[in-house]
């Protein structure tokens, strides 16, 4: 039986697949590229034609495409044993990966709960949270104050606290337990103040929050290191710090989302502790964590907390997924943190990034880009918008039209309104880093 053409390919999915962030209004009219193969920091249409992976993925192939280590080692284990209850067994993937992850954990983040991505991890964390003060007899303190501009999930409760406008416009999100700090991203600040006087004003925003809803009404924090979908918004020097000691002296808890941080991306297993100088309660990791191979999340809960959600009453909690640390998920991730260790992936990521960052803000020499920043391995570049909202239409357009014409030459980006971002493989290499650069230095200049 003849594969299907890719015009039927191109039809079946424009009829039948609803793509995440499905715009409604383009309804069958989707002509995205088909990938037809993947090597290395590499995706190639159906005509063979190469592309530079920008994002990795979904900000998520950390050893690139194509790794045949990765495909022995997940067919060993669906061969051996694919699928074994984690309600009641232990499985050996499972169990070395846990331990691998409080290793790598800092402090005492030791107790690790597999989940199936993301969303669920965070979903995980803020009903741990729910249950450990039902625990403690103090149901009241449940508020969760998160950030705009955030993004933890599609689920219903990592959706509630995701922070991005378009996130919640058409449904009834969850608004009793959440409140937004304001946005945390210095390229706003108004020109006379300082990055240090922003951070103040930012960590003030947080304790006037507590002060408005009272800490004894508060849960948890929840926080990405840097704001990855929101715009790789990278939160003044000594904000994660600062707002970690308040809230840990208000009995807060404080939920860090590595999600896109974990796994290298920042040079780091996870970036809480060696980057930001944080030891959270909580750890929520996914993506990197099994380089997109195959779907895998964790939420990694300290010893501290965990006592605490076993104090008294109730201790039966209820949650978990059929594919909790399934086992083949387990393994692919196992496999892939071996490749990161063996090849020194975190420590080529340390080595490069400068470099990454210095081409990356070289673009603000564009007029039109009015700030290019990141950090690690993530980028992202943001088009100005003039101020009086005149050619706001065209000008919300500019992320898409850099996206095509980059796409012309040769690299994929994430288009996001006015922004376009990125976070390649963290195997890229200098010359490929040019590369990605190089063009998408031509595309802008196509566009101004
Ligand atoms: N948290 C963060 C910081 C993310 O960036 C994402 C996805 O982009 C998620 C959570 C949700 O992860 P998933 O899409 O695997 O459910």
């Amino acid at each position: 039986q003849n594969s299907p053409s890719p015009e039927e390919l191109h039809a079946f999915d424009r009829e039948h697949f609803l793509h995440p962030w499905h715009d409604m209004n383009a309804w069958r009219g989707y002509d995205n590229m088909l990938v037809e193969a993947a090597q290395g920091i590499y995706l190639y249409d159906e005509t063979g034609r190469k592309f530079i992976d920008g994002p990795g993925g979904m900000w998520c192939v950390q050893i690139g495409y194509g790794q045949a280590e990765m495909a022995e080692a997940i067919a060993a284990q669906v061969l051996k044993m694919p699928y074994a209850s984690p309600f009641t067994n232990v499985t050996q993937p499972g169990a070395i990966l846990a331990k691998k992850l409080a290793d790598f954990a800092p402090g005492d983040l030791n107790n690790v709960f597999f989940t199936t991505g993301g969303s669920t991890a965070v979903d995980t964390a803020l009903r741990a949270m729910q249950f450990m003060n039902n625990s403690l007899g103090r149901p009241e303190k449940k508020m969760i104050l998160a950030r705009e501009k955030g993004y933890h999930g599609s689920t219903y409760l990592a959706a509630s606290v995701s922070g991005k406008e378009r996130d919640v416009t058409k449904f009834d999100m969850e608004s009793r337990l959440v409140h937004f700090l304001p946005n945390v991203n210095p390229y706003l600040r108004p020109d006379e103040m300082s990055v240090a006087q922003w951070c103040d004003a930012k960590v003030q925003d947080l304790e006037e929050a507590i002060a408005q809803l009272g800490a004894e009404n508060i849960g948890a924090f929840i926080a990405e290191p840097i704001l990855s979908s929101g715009g790789v918004i990278v939160p003044p020097e000594g904000y994660h710090k600062r707002t970690f000691d308040i809230c840990r002296a208000h009995d807060i808890l404080y939920i860090s989302d590595e999600v896109v941080t974990g796994f290298g991306r920042l040079g780091h297993w996870f970036s809480s502790q060696a980057v930001f100088d944080i030891e959270p309660d909580i750890i929520t990791c996914a993506k990197g964590l099994t380089s997109g191979y195959l779907p895998l999340g964790a939420c990694i809960i300290s010893d501290r907390m965990m006592e605490r959600m076993t104090h008294r009453g109730e201790v039966l909690f209820s949650n978990g997924y059929t594919y909790s640390g399934h086992p083949v998920s387990c393994a692919a991730a196992l496999k892939n943190i071996e490749i990161l260790e063996r090849d020194n992936v975190l420590a080529h990521v340390r080595d490069i990034a400068p470099y990454f960052q210095e081409r990356l803000a070289r673009l603000t020499r564009y007029p039109i880009i009015g700030d290019a920043r990141g950090a690690g391995l993530i980028g992202c570049i943001e088009a100005r918008l003039s101020k009086d909202g005149s050619r706001l239409e065209d000008e919300r357009k500019i992320g898409a039209m850099i996206d095509q014409a980059c796409h012309d030459r040769g690299l994929i980006v994430r288009p996001l309104i006015n922004m376009c971002v990125f976070s390649p493989p963290l195997v890229i290499s200098r010359t490929q880093v040019n590369d990605l650069f190089d063009i998408l230095g031509q595309a802008i200049e196509t566009v101004c």
